[in-house]
């Protein structure tokens, strides 16, 4: 069995992996880098692709896949939420990025129609590879992808949480042994806090804002974040109005119709019931003076009607405003993050609202990350990809250092025979 890392392997974006064997080849992700002018991963002509699996929906693994379908004839596998999420993303990218795009959106319908759907330990062939997904709890659809092929069995982990969130049950510890495993390192050098409380302190914050009358916004991703934000508050009994915007109002219908991907769907229907759904310009001009929540896309202030309320809400002292993910550097929420900084009148201005962050990340921190690996049987080789270069380096150390396992902090283009 081959491997070859297409993607930018030390750095989170663009995933991609080449899997060879007796002249099947899969692609497992064909991401993009979602940055002003998008990037694409090292590309492989299509006739020479014999079948695509996509670990979960976000652009980072999904964005440059309709590359593959300007011709219908390769297949595309995954969960069918991931299909409907990752549909979602993308034609958005199209919208933002389209004149960067080596695609158009018929290129994505054609996609859509190559695409056979699979459920979680369901196996399936491709060429001479057997592939089974594993619940990865990172997203809803979020899958991890077993590749056997002759005598080798592959695990790439897509990107994984082996946590419970109120939104999704942990990744699946269960999936069995492996000659070879490629993981994610996004949180290889630090563990996350306890989740209950940060959920118990974000509520907290979430009820001193309003209580003194003000609004908080809470700039959050469609896919995951938004209805985690959402679940969190219901569940700790914060009954002020929450109101939800964007891309994440398409997020919850779909959602609603893959309850079997959830933790919890009780919860998830009773949040959603309880949320005041955002349709238009007068509505929002109306919330962001009422005392309450607003739960908008673009998680990192990058677009969508998270700017219009962060410009609404920044400049008042009794407002709030809640980072609950990961911001990119250079994208204006990592601005205001580092440095309490905004756009205020097309001018650069020192925000007066209440700034606060709060890690509900959906990906495993170094511990669990490291338990996990360590769990897989088979004395596999370990590639590490999708982290800064301090993550993948050091994750693949402490594997070499902890249990005396074969790891490799991959680069781009590297090719390993396994
Ligand atoms: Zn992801």
């Amino acid at each position: 069995m081959e491997v070859k890392i297409l993607g930018a392997a030390r750095q989170v974006g663009r995933s991609a992996i080449l899997v060879s064997h007796n002249g099947t080849r899969v692609l497992l992700d064909y991401g993009a880098l979602t940055t002003r002018i998008p990037g694409f991963p090292m590309h492989v002509q299509p006739r020479e692709v014999s079948g695509i699996v996509l670990s979960h929906a976000h652009l980072d693994h999904s964005g440059a896949l309709p590359i593959y379908f300007l011709r219908k004839k390769i297949k595309l596998h995954c969960t069918p939420v991931t299909s409907e999420l990752s549909n979602i993303l993308i034609q958005d990218f199209i919208k933002i990025s389209g004149q960067y795009l080596p695609f158009e959106y018929v290129d994505l319908l054609s996609m859509n129609s190559s695409t056979v759907f699979h459920d979680y330990g369901e196996g399936f062939e491709i060429g001479s590879m057997r592939i089974t997904l594993y619940d990865a709890g990172h997203i809803p659809g979020s899958s991890i992808i077993a590749v056997e092929a002759g005598s080798r069995r592959l695990i790439y982990t897509g990107d994984i949480n082996s946590e419970e969130t109120n939104l999704l049950k942990p990744a699946d510890s269960s999936v069995g042994e492996a000659d070879v495993v490629v993981t994610e390192s996004t949180y290889a050098t630090s563990d996350h806090p306890e989740r209950l409380k940060v959920e118990k302190e974000f509520t907290e914050f979430a009820r001193s804002v309003v209580e003194r009358g003000g609004v908080l916004l809470v700039p959050a991703f469609s896919v995951g974040r938004a209805q985690e934000i959402a679940m969190t508050l219901y569940k700790n009994g914060f009954r002020y109005p929450i109101a939800m915007d964007g891309m994440a109002l398409k997020v919850n219908n779909v959602l609603l119709r893959y309850q079997e991907y959830l933790r919890d769907p009780e919860l998830l229907r009773k949040t959603i019931e309880n949320l005041e759904e955002v349709s238009g310009w007068s509505q929002r001009r109306k919330i962001v003076k009422r005392p309450g929540v607003i739960i908008s896309p673009a998680g990192m202030l990058v677009g969508g009607a998270s700017i219009f309320y962060n410009e609404r809400i920044s400049m008042e002292e009794k407002n709030g405003i809640a980072i609950v993910s990961f911001q990119v550097p250079g994208t204006p929420g990592r601005t205001l993050l580092e440095k309490g900084l905004t756009v205020h009148n097309g001018k650069t201005a020192k925000v007066k609202a209440e700034l606060r962050r709060f890690d509900f990340s959906s990906h495993s921190g170094r511990s669990r990350l490291i338990s996990m690996l360590k769990s897989i049987k088979g004395n596999p080789t370990y590639i590490t990809v999708h982290g800064d270069e301090e993550a993948c380096v050091s994750l693949a150390d402490q594997l070499k250092t902890d249990i005396g396992a074969y790891a490799v902090a991959a680069t781009q283009g590297q090719e390993l025979s396994i």
